[in-house]
């Protein structure tokens, strides 16, 4: 993790205008119904966030810090034990900090309320709003009736209170076998909505939990110990995805029907679907299970921790983020709009460095043998408090295979027999001949440069149209870059596709190449820091690499699709 991308993002300025949760608030702080919002961002530890989190994290706890009096609070959903884990609280944890948000002293767990919500169903019971059923989960399923029909009512259904409490009690204590009993909220088997149909509140799970061991042996559903722990931290706006729309009357009868110290209000907006990638933890984690990726951080990955070890600034993420905004209905945002925020960022932020990956031999026929020298390079020219380095040259040197062509093309600027280019930063060269092997193939070009043209400017004025990028071959450290594409071939990859996830999958997601050539300055490149290699793209060292032998990833590359995407529409 680099520091640099922590903390302050209050100088970044939202592109929209106000989004419908915005004016909901700003009501409500007009009339005086509240007077700061309390907000939380709910992960449930099974697995690590991913692209889609980011936007649920930059609104709620973007909030709190653009309202005074405000408070966004982290809490995880840890009401199932089979799925969740303490390595998924560290990794969420991480992930928030590096986003660049904090909450304070509010860390939460719904296993922390596990007594007061243990109160609450009481309460529901002696209040003869629910009940112990004895029913199979089958036979609950089976009974609750489709959107067209009513569901029907439990036979177990009016047991007196003095029953359901002592059930109830018998179930906390362990006596009754797994998916044996469940409690139920006595609400309407009739409602037309399908979640008030005498839902579910606790089940009985023998699992050990991460937090609290085997104390527990029911634990509370989603539905039942949300809004409850929603209440008990006096949350104003419980801020979640659409598809709990449908719950959102459940969530306040449960509100309705307890004492609860305060009234949260939900309010629910649209997913963030970005193509090539898939946002569901369960489908991520059946990635990493099945070893299609090298685990939640493998850069190809849409989990934040990928995008942070692929390179992606923590800034461009809450830009991105700002910058699609709030809205009601799902949609689909392309991927070059996320990597465009990156590269916009990476252009201000990111020095520049010279590497190639795929090197041929250029030897300087008239630079003395021994001779070396160092050339003043700027590291961006963008930012010019970055300042310059200097770089070392010498008779031979590596350049781009690609950068050189014996019968060039018409539009082709760059190096080819008797042309003259500028090597940046350095001189102009002009191609005298070249080697071959005994397969043909080019091994080596011979060229000439001219000393006048030192710091790659003529005095006479002479100009040549391509500029290339190069290493000392002398003082080149070798290293292993890493080339990302999509995952994904499919923009919108299924998940349920009858051929299974890994028949989505690009297998040319990956691309290796093991010995690029880097200049001196990279060979103490940290984990996390970010370059631009001139004329290559944005690549960020790798924590796989040693001293003096760097790995690195390539971020995005430098051509900027998003420029195409966005004069198409
Ligand atoms: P997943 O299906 O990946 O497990 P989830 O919604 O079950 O996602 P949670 O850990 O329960 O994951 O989600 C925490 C919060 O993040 C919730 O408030 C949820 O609404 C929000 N969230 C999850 N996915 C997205 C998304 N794609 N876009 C915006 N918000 C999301
Ligand atoms: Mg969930």
């Amino acid at each position: 993790m680099s520091g640099d991308d922590r903390g302050d993002s209050r100088g970044e300025s939202r592109s929209e205008g106000q989004d419908f949760i915005r004016a909901i608030i700003a009501d409500d702080l007009a009339t005086g119904k509240h007077a700061g919002v309390v907000t939380r961002f709910p992960p449930e530890p099974n697995g690590y966030l991913h692209v889609g989190h980011a936007k649920a994290i930059c609104l709620d706890f973007g909030l709190a810090r653009e309202i005074p009096n405000s408070r966004c609070h982290l809490r995880f959903d840890d009401t199932n034990p089979a799925t969740e884990e303490t390595e998924y609280v560290e990794g969420i944890m991480a992930d928030v900090r590096w986003l660049g948000f904090d909450w304070g002293d509010h860390l939460h767990y719904a296993s922390d309320y596990f007594e007061s919500l243990y109160g609450f169903a009481v309460e529901l019971i002696q209040k003869g709003k629910a009940f112990v059923d004895d029913q199979s989960a089958d036979e609950i399923r089976a009974n609750q009736g489709s959107l067209t029909e009513p569901g029907r009512e439990s036979p177990f259904r009016s047991r007196s209170v003095e029953e359901n409490l002592d059930l109830f009690a018998r179930m906390r204590a362990g006596e009754f076998a797994e998916g044996s009993r469940v409690l139920r909220a006595k609400i309407d088997m009739a409602a037309a909505v399908v979640a008030l149909r005498d839902p579910i509140l606790y089940r009985i799970q023998k699992k050990r939990h991460h937090r609290t061991g085997d104390a527990w042996c029911i634990y509370p559903m989603y539905d039942f110990a949300h809004p409850l722990s929603d209440a008990l931290e006096h949350v104003t706006h419980s801020l979640c995805t659409l598809e709990f729309l449908d719950h959102r009357p459940l969530y306040d009868w449960v509100l309705e029907n307890v004492s609860v110290p305060s009234r949260p209000r939900q309010i629910e907006f649209a997913r963030l679907n970005v193509s090539h990638m898939v946002t569901s933890k369960r489908f991520l984690k059946r990635l990493v299970d099945e070893g299609h990726v090298g685990g939640w951080d493998d850069p190809r990955m849409p989990t934040i921790a990928a995008m942070r070890r692929r390179g992606y600034p923590a800034r461009a993420i809450r830009e991105f983020c700002d910058a699609i905004g709030i809205a009601k209905r799902d949609n689909l945002i392309e991927l070059a709009n996320l990597e465009f925020h990156v590269r916009q960022v990476l252009n201000q932020e990111a020095q520049r460095r010279m590497v190639v990956l795929d090197p041929i031999k250029l030897v300087i026929e008239n630079y003395p043998e021994e001779q070396e020298e160092l050339l003043e390079a700027i590291n961006n020219p963008e930012d010019p408090a970055a300042g310059t380095r200097r770089v070392p040259f010498s008779r031979e040197i590596w350049i781009e295979r690609e950068d050189f062509l014996e019968d060039p093309p018409k539009k082709f600027f760059r190096l080819a027999p008797g042309r003259e280019v500028r090597l940046r930063y350095a001189y102009f060269v002009t191609c005298q001949s070249v080697v071959k092997n005994e397969a043909g193939e080019i091994t080596e070009l011979r060229c000439s440069y001219d000393p006048a043209t030192r710091g790659g400017d003529a005095p006479d004025g002479r100009k040549v149209k391509g500029t290339l990028h190069w290493v000392s071959a002398r003082h080149a450290i070798p290293a292993e870059v890493r080339l990302y594409g999509t995952l994904f071939k499919d923009e919108q990859p299924d998940p349920h596709a009858p051929a299974g996830l890994a028949a989505s999958l690009d297998p040319e997601s990956l691309a290796i190449v093991p010995r690029a050539w880097l200049e001196p300055a990279l060979a103490s490149a940290a984990p996390g820091e970010r370059f631009q290699f001139e004329r290559l793209g944005y690549f960020c060292a790798d924590p796989d690499g040693r001293p003096g032998q760097p790995v690195f990833n390539r971020t995005a590359t430098l051509r900027d699709t998003w420029a195409k995407v966005a004069k198409q529409s």
